[in-house]
């Protein structure tokens, strides 16, 4: 029942995808810790396939998906300063996956398989894991579901041989830390909606930053720590926005789209092109928030909030804020766990998952955190800080998620701005009440999951429908819609 971390919405991550990139990486590895349990004589002469369903099968390949669970099963930790994932795979590849001396049969891209066949699936972010014997027996099939925000259900032993069998314990000890449902200590265990969180920080004269510390010292975490860690979180934020202010160059993928956030600070900075209906605070949350979505979009290091997708939506946020009124580091730090706490309680009763919900969840989900961040930093009281959250949800109900050509980039980059525009004006509006309200931010939350059950399965990360299937002009490459015999897709 408790409400999960808030590491369970911010995470350090490369892009472009959390769910389909670090989920799918973070399942590498795990089922690499799971290989690591048997002794050699069972190893000897298997075979590792891997399996992508799902979401994962029709957009994995623009997300990475493959290279990203490839490089977990080889062991990449997403440490600073390491190479990037395909450098990474590029030189793994060359040699043979060894536990001990025990050589496994696994090649890139051999031994994956899109498996774009409709099956009903738990969950459309699905992965699994095939182990076959020297003599060609199936010994253990292992199945991860990526929820969202890079957070893995998981391992689940779908087939186990009796070879496997002694060692189904330690399978399924899980070793993913930021699992939401980490026992809480204490009155932190019995919350689960904004509604009680508010009712118990009015009563106790509590600020919703300090509540969200409370909910992490009870899941065991020590407040310097906590501390530490988020500050490290805003470095990378940072990071992100600078490194996107001055990224050149084209995009990966066949969309050959080029970054521009650098070239549109420029213009704005210099006065080049300074037409413009919006103050320059707005202007600048969306050019940061298109820096942080290049970066994403390129494989970079981001933090998610709540995902990668939409990970430019509070950096941009709280940078002008910040650079606007002086806010100390201390004060930032603040705001995210404020927004934090808001993400993981979307996260808990509704999704972050495009793929389970649309871009709503994502863009949605961000803007939310976002703006109850920002009131926060501003001084708003409970009601105004779940007011401005629920003002920026409420207003991305029903946005669905079409990414072209399975990448990370057109609409998510842009989306990204309107993602921080949005929250802006959902601040500025709850800010100009008492914070007195007609519809909760659990209210919206529960309308958020409600609708994307029923959103029609082509708006949800599988690039079947909306955008991903227009007819797009791309300079170097002639793309026409799905079913003209064209290139998307
Ligand atoms: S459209 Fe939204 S939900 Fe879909 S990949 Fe882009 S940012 Fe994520």
């Amino acid at each position: 029942m408790a409400i999960p971390s808030l590491f369970t919405v911010f995470k350090r991550a490369m892009g472009p995808s959390s769910s389909h990139t670090l989920g799918a990486l973070r399942s590498g590895l795990d089922f690499r810790r799971i290989l690591s349990l048997f002794p050699g004589k069972l190893l000897e002469g298997a075979q590792v396939d891997i399996e992508l369903l799902g979401s994962f099968a029709l957009t994995g390949a623009g997300h990475l998906t493959d290279v990203a669970a490839a490089c977990g099963l080889f062991g990449y930790e997403m440490a600073p300063g390491q190479a990037t994932m395909q450098a990474f795979l590029e030189e793994h590849q060359k040699h043979p996956l060894l536990f001990g001396d025990v050589k496994i049969g696994f090649s890139y891209p051999g031994s994956l398989r899109f498996n774009t066949v409709e099956e009903e699936l738990e969950h459309p972010n699905t992965i699994r894991f095939h182990l076959t014997s020297s003599r060609q027996e199936s010994l253990a099939t292992v199945r991860y579901i990526s929820y969202g925000g890079g957070n893995l259900r998981g391992p689940l032993l779908d087939i186990c041989a009796p070879e496997v069998e002694e060692y189904r314990a330690m399978i399924e000890k899980k070793e993913i830390k930021e699992e939401p449902s980490r026992e809480k200590k204490g009155a932190f265990g019995a919350f689960s909606h904004m509604d009680e969180i508010l009712e118990y920080c009015n009563r106790e004269k509590m600020r919703l930053h300090e509540f969200a510390l409370l909910n992490e010292e009870a899941g065991g975490a020590s407040r310097m720590s906590l501390y530490s860690e988020i500050a490290g979180l805003w470095s990378i934020m940072e990071k992100s926005i600078e490194k996107g202010l001055t990224g050149r160059g084209q995009l990966p993928g066949r969309l050959a789209l080029q970054r521009r956030a650098a070239s549109l600070y420029e213009n704005l900075i210099r006065g080049i092109r300074n037409w413009r209906v919006m103050s320059e605070e707005i202007t600048l949350a969306a050019i940061y928030a298109i820096g942080v979505g290049e970066e994403n979009a390129s494989g970079s290091l981001v933090v998610t909030a709540p995902t990668c997708g939409s990970a430019g939506v509070v950096p941009a946020v709280f940078k002008v804020i910040q650079e606007k009124y002086h806010k100390k580091k201390g004060d930032i730090v603040n705001a995210l766990l404020t927004a934090g706490l808001f993400g993981a309680v979307a996260l808990k009763n509704a999704s972050v998952s495009g793929a389970y919900v649309g871009c709503q969840g994502e863009i949605g989900v961000a803007s939310s955190m976002a703006a109850a961040g920002a009131a926060a930093l501003l001084g708003g009281n409970i009601y105004q800080i779940e007011y401005a959250a629920e003002v920026a949800l409420e207003h991305h109900l029903g946005l669905t998620c079409d990414p072209i050509d399975g990448l990370v980039q057109i609409p998510c980059i842009e989306r990204n701005a309107a993602g921080a525009v949005a929250a802006l004006n959902a601040v500025n509006l709850a800010l100009l009440t008492d914070g007195t309200h007609s519809v909760s931010y659990d209210s919206v939350l529960d309308v958020m999951i409600r609708t994307g059950r029923d959103m029609n399965p082509k708006y949800k990360e599988t690039s079947q429908g909306g955008l991903a299937t227009a007819f797009i002009s791309c300079p170097n490459i002639p793309y026409k819609k799905k079913g003209d015999g064209g290139t998307a897709g």
